[in-house]
């Protein structure tokens, strides 16, 4: 349920209305719009009439029931209100949301060794990327598939962002693993493969950093956003929703299908940014230019691009890599759509 609260409702009143909830077993969750104050109510909710709660404040505008399965990820939780999530880089924030700059994560799949991680970092920065992504725990098909280095991919990773101001994106595949993690990374993944890894959606909802929730390869929007919901639920606000392509019945020349129809039904349902994968998503490099484009033009909040300097020798994903020079060369091209629908970052101002 939501309760809606009347324009200038006083913090006192707010807070009072939130405690009259707590006492009846509620959990309420005040979400501070640009115009109201929305205070969403999950629990036992189903018995409550909306117009009785409706008389515990003359500042209450209006209480609204929440249809949906999913309560904190849909849009009507915070009244239609995009969220935005913001990250710290080195570099300075950046944002994630609806009424943000596009903003472009690029990296390896796999972070393979130091000056391939730190040139590629370095080269996607100068382009224009805003994050290093690169895998250090690497959820492959085969157990005879390289693995990622693990842990010391880590301290790699420390030293890409040192070297380039990139915040950095990588996996978390166990929950064992999210703290250590969580040490170097501005935003934890968490892959198509493990959407449905429920204890570790609840991990990663009970610490500190924002997460990138892929779509599961075979995932429902519903069931991608209950997963959604799993980390909301468990008390981090910051999560960013990336689709990475679905299984169809035709993966003779894309690996995944890409399915970009879900920027607009995502935004119609929930308030999340929206990230696309066009690598993972079609499997081919001389695919992810067009792929990128389109999902820009669609409205995405972000895209992430796998990039390695020599990508015949990947250690993995190697085919859907873009090289350096075809990343740069696409950027430039992403920016002419960028900037035709305002999406596009402003160049920084030089100083005087
Ligand atoms: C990846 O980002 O390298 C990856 C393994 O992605 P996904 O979980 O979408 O397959
Ligand atoms: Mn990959």
């Amino acid at each position: 349920m939501i309760v809606v609260m009347k324009v200038g409702a006083p913090e006192d009143e707010i807070a009072r209305v939130s405690d009259e909830f707590s006492q009846w077993g509620l959990s309420p969750e005040k979400i501070v719009g640009k115009h109201k104050v929305v205070i969403g109510l999950v629990g036992d909710t189903a018995t409550l009439d909306p117009l009785q709660l409706q008389e515990i404040s003359p500042w209450i505008e209006q209480v609204l029931r929440v249809e949906r399965p999913y309560k904190r990820a849909s849009r009507e939780y915070r009244h239609g209100e995009p969220s935005e999530v913001w990250i710290e880089t080195p570099a300075g924030k950046v944002g994630f949301g609806e009424h943000q700059p596009v903003a472009i994560i690029a990296g390896p799949c796999s972070v393979e060794n130091e000056v391939m991680i730190v040139e590629t970092a370095q080269r996607v920065k100068a382009a224009g990327a805003k994050f290093l992504r690169g895998g250090a725990y690497k959820p492959r098909t085969s157990p005879y598939s390289f693995q990622g280095h693990g842990e010391s991919a880590l301290g790699l990773l420390a030293a890409a962002r040192e070297a380039s101001g990139l915040g950095i994106i990588t996996e978390v595949m166990d929950t064992a693993d999210v703290e250590k993690v969580a040490e170097v990374a501005d935003v934890l993944q968490v892959g198509a493969r493990n959407m449905h890894n429920f204890a570790l959606l609840k991990k990663v909802g009970a610490q500190s950093k924002p997460v990138l929730l892929k779509r599961g390869m075979s995932a429902t929007i519903d069931e991608w956003l209950m997963a959604a919901e799993y980390v909301l639920a468990a008390g981090n606000p910051n999560v960013v929703l990336c689709e990475r392509g679905i299984r169809t019945f035709d993966s003779k020349y894309a690996r995944n299908t890409l399915d970009l129809s879900v920027i607009p039904i995502l935004r119609s349902l929930t308030h999340l940014p929206i990230v696309i994968d066009p690598s993972h998503g079609t499997g081919w490099w001389e695919y992810v230019p067009a792929m990128a484009m389109a999902a820009l033009a669609a409205g995405t909040d972000g895209l992430m691009i796998e990039v390695h300097p020599n990508p015949p020798k990947a250690l993995s994903d190697g085919p859907q890599s873009l090289t350096p020079e075809r990343f740069e060369r696409l950027v430039g091209e992403l920016a002419t759509i960028g900037k035709a629908i305002g999406r596009w970052p402003q160049p920084a101002l030089a100083l005087a």
